[in-house]
């Protein structure tokens, strides 16, 4: 580590001790330990948690400013129902009503200003130069000129999307960013639901689709209800939260979603983790139970299921026993190549391969084509194929 590095490191600890109230020889241990970890290259200096501890989120983001730190917290985990009927009751228990909001499918996204520049960090407190570009789009700077203290969380959503590609959403014809949360810095404290639409009507800043506010008795059948007709578009699930947002908010999704997730997920099975599958077939067998489906619907879900699970799989076999490489496509769209070259960086830094296509001007922007090599399942199929044992 250079001299330089250690300097500001030690002022980092000075200052951040103070802050989150966490002991200097602590914040050193974890910085050693890269639980906490430089993120260099970018200005404001900033620090990111790679993992969550001492009650600070994964993705909470530490930034040295000329007045001390600023925190961004990570967004926190939502915990999924699995049955809705009994996981309602009791995890809003004692709570009048809930209220229901669309959950959306494409990237989380974390917008500040820092020292009057603004910021969109990924979850992993990454800032990404492609979100920050788009962004700027949906958000004006005059929003934070009022409220630099808050930071605005939201999904970013389309088909020009280079993690999470979805053309689910005909109102978005490129990539655009849906607010679902406003909090504070450094507490992360959230607006209540009410203070978030007002602010974000006031400065026409779009937020993810509501269905409404529920009382506790009719809230399961009424977002069973939600839930099939989403399902029938094409589109993930709800939200379900605490109108004061004082209790966690918990997810609960739409089988088609599941399926398309499926497959998505087993053209590149080697390259996405066991429990990413696991946890899909087991919603699957919850929700079945939970509407007390008949023989007919339940041969119709495992029949879909099946198909989601072995087609892709099958496809990617044939695909490499005929020589091809199996890439996963995304695209975007930018106005300045610049931030396309500094995407590239940021894919680098991330460990992901990729190769980009040229550059098509497209009305005005640059589409450019990615293809992200998944080199595990690459890998495994063609050793597998070629008679290596599992
Ligand atoms: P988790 O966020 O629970 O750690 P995950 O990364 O697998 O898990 P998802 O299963 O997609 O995420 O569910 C949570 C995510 O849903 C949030 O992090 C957020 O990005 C997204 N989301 C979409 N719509 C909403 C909404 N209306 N309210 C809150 N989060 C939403
Ligand atoms: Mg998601």
């Amino acid at each position: 580590m250079s001299r330089s590095q250690e300097v500001l490191d030690e002022e980092f600890i000075r200052l951040s001790s103070k802050t989150l109230g966490i002991s200097e020889s602590r914040l050193s241990g974890m910085l050693k330990r890269r639980v906490v970890q430089k993120v260099s290259g970018f200005f404001p200096d900033h620090y990111r948690f790679d993992k969550g501890i001492a009650g600070l989120e994964t993705g909470t983001t530490l930034f040295k400013t000329d007045t001390g730190i600023e925190t961004v917290r990570g967004f926190p985990k939502i915990q999924r129902a699995m049955m809705l009927k009994p996981s309602i009751a009791a995890h809003f228990e004692g709570v009048p009503a809930v209220v229901v909001e669309e959950k959306m499918n494409g990237y989380n996204v974390r917008i500040t200003s820092i020292q009057g520049k603004v910021v969109a960090l990924t979850r992993g407190g990454l800032i990404c130069p492609y979100t920050s570009e788009k962004v700027s789009e949906d958000v004006g700077e005059h929003f934070f000129n009022d409220h630099p203290d808050l930071v605005l969380c939201g999904e970013m959503v389309g088909p020009d999307n280079p993690y999470v590609p979805k053309d689910i959403y005909p109102e978005v014809n490129s990539i655009s960013f849906f607010i679902f949360d406003v909090r504070h810095k450094n507490s992360g404290e959230p607006l209540t639901m009410r203070e978030k639409h007002e602010l974000c009507e006031g400065y026409t800043i779009k937020t993810v689709p509501y269905f409404g506010e529920y009382s506790l008795d009719e809230a399961a059948d009424s977002i069973t209800g939600i839930i099939r007709e989403l399902g029938h578009r094409g589109r993930e699930g709800v939200v379900i939260k605490d109108p004061e947002m004082k209790l966690p908010a918990i997810k609960y999704t739409c089988s088609q979603s599941t399926n398309s997730d499926l497959r998505y997920a087993f053209g590149f099975y080697n390259d996405y983790g066991r429990d990413f599958f696991f946890s899909r077939v087991v919603r699957e067998g919850f929700q079945s139970v939970e509407w007390n489906e008949d023989e007919d619907t339940l041969r119709d879900r495992y029949c879909r299921l099946g198909e989601s699970i072995l087609k892709p799989m099958v496809s990617t076999i044939r695909k490499r026993e005929r020589g091809e490489r199996i890439t996963e496509n995304v695209q975007i769209r930018v106005r300045n190549l610049e931030t396309a070259q500094k995407f590239e960086e940021h894919l680098r830094r991330m460990g992901i391969d990729a190769q980009f296509d040229e550059p098509q001007l497209v009305d005005g922007q640059y589409l450019i084509v990615i293809r992200k090599f998944n080199q595990s399942t690459n890998d495994r199929t063609s050793a597998t194929l070629n008679g290596q044992l599992w």
